[in-house]
């Protein structure tokens, strides 16, 4: 489905995600992935480290931890428990040091250490979901893929983009509705607003800048 004038519920909410980024660009400039990394590899170890832990204390450990692992052979050749010594300040550090450990085999076995630059090959890696993938492709080798982490899904719902709860039907909604070239820029606006205003349990609707556009019915008042 495409947002055409044969379409024109789609290209009604298409023209509403255009004046949505362009007002969110003037309120969030500095909007941008909050994990620090240097290559594909550190931001795909970021991302499995991030599930459900603080993108702030994921860069406080992953300052040594990259230095430490600069290919994906480093974190394959370290043994698992030394690993997870290296990130027991996150949750779930066990699991997590052991799916970046079973990722980095795979990296390594099948893509000669390097990551891959397509969906299917990196979802078909150990503990990476279609969420970290799009983040990877959009972040790491600048393609125009959605991410649908919490808060886009979140905020897409209120601003009525799509009646789906499944993210990855929430990434088909908005890749028909969102301009290609916005597409990375839409999802990192769409974290900073639900991380400033638009909040999970009580959004800050009064001091919205894009509450006109909003028909989310249980807008807070002032
Ligand atoms: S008006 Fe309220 S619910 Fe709608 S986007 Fe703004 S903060 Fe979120």
């Amino acid at each position: 489905m495409i947002a055409t004038r044969k379409n024109p519920v789609a290209a009604h909410k298409q023209l509403d995600v255009k004046k949505l980024i362009a007002r969110l660009e003037k309120v969030h400039p500095d909007a941008k992935l909050d994990l620090d990394f240097t290559n594909p590899l550190e931001l795909l170890i970021a991302l499995i480290l991030a599930a459900q832990a603080r993108d702030d204390l994921v860069n406080k450990v992953t300052v040594e931890l990259f230095k430490a692992n600069r290919s994906a052979a480093d974190y394959a050749n370290t043994p698992l428990e030394k690993l997870e010594s290296k990130i027991g300040k996150i949750n779930f550090y066990r699991n997590k040091a052991k799916a970046i450990h079973n990722c980095c085999e795979q990296l390594v076995e099948r893509f000669n250490g390097k990551v891959p630059d397509n969906l299917e090959d990196l979802v078909s890696l150990s503990g990476v979901g279609r969420k970290t993938a799009n983040i990877v492709l959009a972040n790491g080798f600048g393609q125009q893929a959605i991410g649908v982490d919490t808060h886009v899904m979140r905020l897409s719902q209120r601003m009525g983009f799509t009646k789906k709860t499944d993210p990855n039907k929430i990434e088909a909604d908005l890749t028909v509705i969102v301009p290609e070239k916005q597409r990375v820029r839409f999802c990192h606006l769409m974290q900073y607003h639900g991380r400033r205003i638009c909040l999970a349990k009580k959004p800050k609707c009064p001091e919205c800048t894009v509450k006109a556009l909003c028909p989310f019915p249980g807008k807070t008042k002032a």
